[in-house]
């Protein structure tokens, strides 16, 4: 298990990278003080204007040198991540590799055209003698925290677009994997010095980074940290964006295509034992199908291999979560249909192996469905319709993603209507964060703000209206003095927009031009 040793002023001073397949420990890598990380802040900040003030296409030709960089780098990452996580190499191919790149491609392709200035078309503003633009501007130095369920691609997830959008970054991954946040600062080394710094720490140093403080704080991890960091940022004003865990869950239509859905549902499950936020937690089954889904689920799942396709869970706590869930469940009169902690996995010094987990027969009171598991836990719960699957999806837990598994598209589209979450996925679970197009965050416990796409680059930014006139001689008509002829205006513009009709606006539009001509020979 990662731990940190201590100095004798009780600030951490080195991290273990633990291996969690083999229970060893590779390494022990230099943290900083949390007493450093303001000092560092502020050199973030003096870099700042002049990251900012490069074009965006400029900032787009240095953000592609990471992505080039990734490629150089493959086969380190993915051994790096896998060891330090215990996913398996080729996972760690697709989602450690793979996925950023996708990331970053995506946002060099939409960067130019979202972050450009646009010029606000009005009808009044240029009327009054105004034109006016809204200036897309970064917020100075965004502090990113990450967990560790990706170390690269969730800290790529929080630091692309602030980077994109002009603004520096100091990024604090996760202390569980700080092998592969060394390898994320050999990533970052290529754009320009003091653009993206990262720190090596735990809590205490996130801690000091919100409390620095920075101009905007990219938040990944849980709920219960999220809370701290929203308090904490409140007392500097400090906007946050906070992606943070999901009960996710999948509704098995009663005409749902057996075969692709339990593939899907197995891998949406399970792909990286579960430690994703947007894993499937809770499967809700149409009476009519679920005989023949479990059935087909439970041999399927027995064809995934652990260690190749399945690999053990990364962190201690999370595995001690994972456990007291399952003996809850099952102390509660739940039914385990596979896997559980004595499905015969040995975990001898400290190695994290859990096999994938179906229950079923859970109940609201069970620890399994009122938190996030986290883990390769799926609970399987049987309903008599569609609507009593949206119904409970909606109530017994937070839907960072949901997805719905029907072959008929007008249900698909009823069900997405009705269902709450930041992403909903039809036939398929978790793909919208990978692909980078599908802007990411969530609902309610889930989370707020978004990374990623349009929305997540504008989410780095202060949008700024600038407002110029179009007449300089012209002195602005509502100022003094406020005399007759300047009521006659304001009462004419008040009768063009609360006029329907177009016959009757365009009387009432003379009448505007017709005060306004008067008016502004008396106020050039
Ligand atoms: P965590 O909340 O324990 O830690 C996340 C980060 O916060 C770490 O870097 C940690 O050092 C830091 N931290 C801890 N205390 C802090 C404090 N007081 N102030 C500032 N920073 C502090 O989460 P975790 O265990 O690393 O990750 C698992 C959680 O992350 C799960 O809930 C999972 O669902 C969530 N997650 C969400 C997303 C998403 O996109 N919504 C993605 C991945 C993981």
């Amino acid at each position: 298990m990662p731990s940190k040793t201590k100095k004798s002023n009780g600030s951490p001073q080195t991290l273990k990278s633990f291996n969690p397949r083999t229970g060893e420990t590779m390494r022990e890598i230099p943290a900083v003080a949390p007493a450093e990380v303001q000092d560092i802040v502020e050199q973030a900040r003096k870099v700042a204007p002049e990251w900012g003030s490069i074009d965006v296409d400029g900032r787009v030709r240095h953000m592609r040198e990471i992505r080039m960089r990734i490629k150089e780098m493959t086969d380190q990452i993915v051994e790096g991540a896998a060891e330090e996580t215990g996913k398996p190499p080729r996972e760690a191919l697709l989602h450690e590799v793979l996925t950023p790149m996708l990331q970053l491609a995506y946002l060099e392709h939409l960067a130019p055209k979202v972050l450009k200035t646009k010029r606000v078309a009005s009808v009044v503003g240029p009327l009054l003698g105004y034109k006016s633009r809204m200036e897309f501007r970064p917020f100075g130095v965004v502090g990113c925290i990450t967990p560790w369920n990706f170390p690269i691609t969730n800290s790529f997830l929080a630091l692309a677009s602030p980077l994109f959008a002009g603004n520096t970054v100091v990024v604090k991954p996760s202390e569980v994997t700080p092998a592969s946040g060394e390898i994320l600062r050999d990533l970052l080394d290529v754009l320009p010095s003091g653009v993206a710094t990262v720190i090596q720490g735990g809590g205490d140093v996130g801690a000091a980074l919100v409390d620095a403080p920075c101009d905007k704080i990219s938040f990944i991890g849980s709920p219960a940290t999220g809370r701290k960091i929203c308090a904490a940022a409140a007392e500097h004003l400090t906007p946050v964006v906070m992606e943070l865990g999901g009960k996710d869950s999948a509704i098995i239509c009663s005409d749902a295509d057996v075969d692709l859905t339990t593939s899907g549902i197995i891998w949406g499950a399970f792909a990286n034992s579960g430690q994703i936020c947007a894993s499937i937690e809770r499967a809700y089954v149409v009476d009519s199908i679920a005989d023949r889904f479990q059935e087909q689920l439970i041999s399927k799942l027995s064809q995934v291999k652990q260690e190749e396709d399945l690999g053990s869970l990364t962190f201690a706590g999370q595995f001690e979560i994972v456990s007291k869930q399952v003996e809850d469940a099952v102390k509660k009169g739940a039914t385990v249909l596979v896997g559980g902690p004595d499905a015969g996995i040995k975990n001898e010094n400290g190695t994290l192996w859990y096999a994938p987990t179906v229950i079923t027969d859970v109940t609201g009171d069970m620890t399994v469905m009122t938190g996030e598991s986290f883990g390769p836990i799926l609970s399987l719960t049987r309903v008599r319709d569609e609507q009593e699957a949206v119904e409970r999806a909606n109530k017994e837990g937070a839907n960072l993603t949901a997805s719905v598994w029907t072959k008929d598209s007008k249900k698909r589209e009823r069900l997405v209507e009705a269902l709450r979450a930041g992403s909903i996925t039809h036939n398929m679970h978790i793909e919208s964060v990978g692909g980078a197009w599908g802007t990411w965050g969530g609902v309610g416990e889930s989370g707020y703000g978004r990374l990623n796409g349009e929305l997540g680059l504008l989410e780095f930014t202060v949008p700024t209206h600038v407002s110029y006139s179009s007449m300089p001689k012209l002195k602005r008509l509502h100022w003094y003095p406020y005399d007759s002829a300047s009521e006659r205006l304001a009462r004419s513009l008040i009768d063009f927009l609360g006029e329907k009709g177009a016959p009757k606006r365009l009387s009432a539009i003379k009448g505007v031009l017709k005060e306004y001509t008067k008016i502004a020979k008396s106020r050039l």
